[in-house]
């Protein structure tokens, strides 16, 4: 199949935007993919808007109603297919603090469901623990009772139960026992994100050097900039090892800090949802965790952001179309070592997004079939 479009985003370091661009399709992966008048008649001739690589969202509690962390296989089925509204073609169902044996069983359960991708859906990239093990002076709207160390048995119990399912754990390299754990996650493979943490900048540096490679919703939850102590930020930003995820709503981080963080870390910001199971749900009155999203002190518990939304608030803040797209898309998949996907180049996954003028999803393909639009 040979898709055209006016603009096309391959995603990949320094192509910009294919204005016009095509790309061929095969058995599920891209073949070719190129700029100018296309080597032979359409079989899509796409009349507007911007082709780009399926999106990629490492962090999403749930969707239109559905919690995945206690959501059943209906449940994370339902998510897969709605999501693909969105642009997204793959993500990664998100578990908060919970009490330790509760969250043994939503991984047990998890990793029962997530061994067959449903039909129609997006990916499931893995499961992201974000807690138990976080400071609990930055918790947000983590429920400060099931906070607990990070000790050796904790992580194994987690491991065991996901089986294999666990891609990325969130945790504060400060607590006792913090940089232990990094490096015990890192040696099962598991990505290591700074976040929900009160780090000084050099602790920070000393979760990287322990094989932490990431930051969790950059700026919320964590010990901010100050100039003569970087703080979990400042070393975020400044550290070539580290990748931050960006809740970029315009809510939980206004747009110019955003832009100053594409910025200082180009190639390393990766937008994220963060989405409340309530996203995508008509504009209402929801409870979270038994209390209202935008707690009394002004903590923010998730988003109703959509991934073609976070796209579309970073290009028009001014970071560039090509730059808003990789960082959602490649940068989180090869964070998160899948460079199959993510990006529109020949023997990549044929996950793409069509985005109209005003970037919101018009069509998506998952391994080169259509699944919505
Ligand atoms: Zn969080």
């Amino acid at each position: 199949m040979l898709i055209t479009a006016p603009r096309l985003v391959p995603a990949t370091p320094g192509t910009g935007v294919l204005a016009p661009g095509y790309v061929t399709i095969a058995g599920g992966l891209v073949t070719e993919v190129g700029q100018g008048p296309p080597p032979r008649a359409p079989d899509l001739a796409l009349d507007g808007g911007v082709l780009v690589p399926g999106l990629v969202d490492l962090q999403l509690n749930g969707y239109f109603g559905e919690e995945l962390m206690t959501a059943g296989a209906a449940g994370w089925a339902a998510v897969a297919s709605r999501l693909t509204a969105t642009g997204a073609t793959s993500f990664m169902p998100t578990f908060i603090t919970a009490p330790l044996a509760e969250l043994a069983a939503s991984l047990r359960s998890a990793a029962l469901i997530a061994t067959a991708r449903p039909a129609g859906g997006a990916r499931v990239l893995g499961v992201h623990v974000e807690g138990p093990f976080i400071a609990p002076g930055r918790r947000g709207a983590h429920n400060a009772a099931w906070i607990i160390p990070p000790s050796a048995a904790a992580i194994d119990e987690l491991l065991a139960a996901g089986a294999g399912l666990v891609t990325l754990v969130t945790l504060a390299p400060e607590l006792d026992g913090g940089l232990a754990a990094v490096r015990r996650l890192t040696a099962a493979g598991v990505l290591v994100s700074v976040g929900h943490s009160d780090a000084t900048a050099d602790v920070v540096a000393a979760a990287a050097g322990a094989g932490a490679r990431m930051v969790t919703h950059l700026y919320n939850a964590q010990r901010p900039l100050h100039h003569r102590e970087p703080g979990v930020v400042g070393q975020a930003l400044a550290d070539p090892r580290l990748t931050s995820g960006l809740i970029a709503d315009l809510r939980h981080v206004a747009a110019q800090p955003c832009v100053i963080a594409f910025a200082a870390a180009p190639g390393r910001i990766c937008l994220v949802t963060d989405a409340a199971p309530c996203a995508g749900l008509p504009p209402g009155r929801y409870l979270l965790g038994g209390e209202p999203p935008v707690r009394a002190d002004g903590t923010l518990a998730g988003s109703a952001l959509r991934m073609d939304a976070a796209v579309a608030n970073m290009a028009a803040a001014g970071v560039g179309l090509a730059a808003a797209v990789a960082a959602a898309s490649r940068v989180p998949a090869d964070l998160i070592g899948r460079p199959e996907l993510g990006r529109i180049a020949p023997g990549a996954a044929a996950d793409l997004a069509w985005l109209g003028g005003d970037l919101r999803a018009k069509a998506t393909w998952v391994a080169g079939e259509k699944v919505f639009g």
